[in-house]
């Protein structure tokens, strides 16, 4: 189909993560259909897509199945963000199990190409490091944060099982923690909390004792690997780890932010939340093999431009999804 305008659906596409997606297909000239139950997020993400002729906005629910013509799907959606996710599990699970059936049912009878959004979280709390695609993690079945781990670990099953039963043409990308623009200010996600409070001036309140460590991908870079991984060769499906291996403790985190914004804002600390992972870093090397991607843009300068669009918003036009931010 070389370089030809695709069909595709990003679901989850007014989104975090699937707003910039959606700009990235829409400039390479794609007709877009951006999906989307706006529990996490809210049309003001996408609406400077909606004059565009290649754009199309649709409300609706994943665990519910949609009839659409498409040649790629990016399946986003999802909540992300530990306090929304957990917020009702129930249907974090269903979002994760019902939405990747439906999606595959979909892509099968368009013979349409899909990308499953998966998660660092697959390793649950990671005893090897850093983490390669090829450990099977440690992850807690019972525990708060397992509709979210083990809904995406049921996904990746599923679609492996269609791969390998239906013969669709499946991706899978584990992407680890990620940050950038147009994160929901109450997203409770520790970038964009972090990131609030210091510009507020408000205590920065960290779980724990901040030694816990995560490694942050800035969300243009997320982007290319997943472009690149929908558009690489049929006979790599993946898994595939796309991340920054920079890692960084939350204490550090924390200390960064104050520098960058300026804040007189003091570090506190908060309970840990249980089965927080204690540590978390991408092995890359499959990416970096097979698809020639690799992070380009480091901490200090994404949250350089992470505060900038921060400083920028009216936060009285955000609703919180849930109370957990
Ligand atoms: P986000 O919460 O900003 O985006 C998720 C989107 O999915 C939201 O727009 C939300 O309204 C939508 N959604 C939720 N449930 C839905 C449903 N049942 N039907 C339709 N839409 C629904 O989060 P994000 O950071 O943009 O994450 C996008 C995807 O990437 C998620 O699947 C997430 O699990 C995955 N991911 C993100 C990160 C990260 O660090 N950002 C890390 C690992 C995995
Ligand atoms: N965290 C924190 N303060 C916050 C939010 C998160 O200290 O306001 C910590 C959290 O305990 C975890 C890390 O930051 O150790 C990353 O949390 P986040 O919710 O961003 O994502 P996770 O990687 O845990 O899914």
């Amino acid at each position: 189909m070389g370089n030809a305008p695709k069909r595709i659906l990003v679901t989850g596409g007014a989104g975090f993560l699937g707003s910039h997606l959606c700009d990235r297909l829409v400039d390479q000239g794609h007709d877009v259909i951006c999906l989307d139950n706006f529990f996490t997020s809210q049309k003001s993400t996408v609406e400077h897509l909606l004059g565009r002729p290649n754009f199309e906005l649709v409300r609706h629910d994943v665990t519910h199945p949609i009839w659409l013509e498409v040649d790629e799907i990016y399946n986003l959606a999802c909540p992300a963000a530990p306090g929304h996710y957990q917020f009702n599990p129930i249907k974090t699970m269903k979002t994760s199990v019902l939405g990747a059936i439906n999606m595959l049912g979909m892509a099968k009878r368009c013979r349409a190409k899909i990308l499953q959004a998966s998660t660092s979280e697959v390793y649950g709390d990671p005893e090897v490091h850093p983490q390669p695609e090829s450990y099977v993690g440690h992850v807690n079945p019972i525990g708060p944060r397992a509709c979210y781990d083990e809904g995406k670990r049921a996904a990746e099953t599923l679609f492996f099982d269609y791969h390998r039963s239906n013969r669709v043409n499946i991706r899978v990308v584990r992407i680890f923690n990620t940050y950038g623009p147009r994160m929901h200010p109450y997203d409770g996600r520790v970038v964009s909390n972090f990131i609030r409070q210091a510009l507020a001036g408000q205590d920065i309140a960290m779980f724990g004792d901040g030694t816990q460590t995560r490694s942050f991908c800035y969300v243009d870079d997320l982007v290319d690997g997943m472009i690149r991984m929908m558009n690489g060769p049929d006979d790599f499906t993946g898994p595939v780890n796309i991340g920054n291996p920079g890692e960084f403790t939350i204490r550090q985190l924390a200390e960064l932010v104050i520098e960058l914004t300026g804040s007189r804002s003091r570090i506190t600390t908060r309970p840990p939340t249980p089965d927080d992972p204690s540590r978390r870093k991408p092995d890359i090397g499959l990416a970096r093999a097979r698809l020639g991607w690799e992070p380009r843009v480091p901490l200090r300068e994404g949250l350089q431009r992470t505060i900038a669009w921060f400083r920028s918003l009216d936060l009285s036009r955000y609703r919180a999804p849930t109370p957990n931010y």
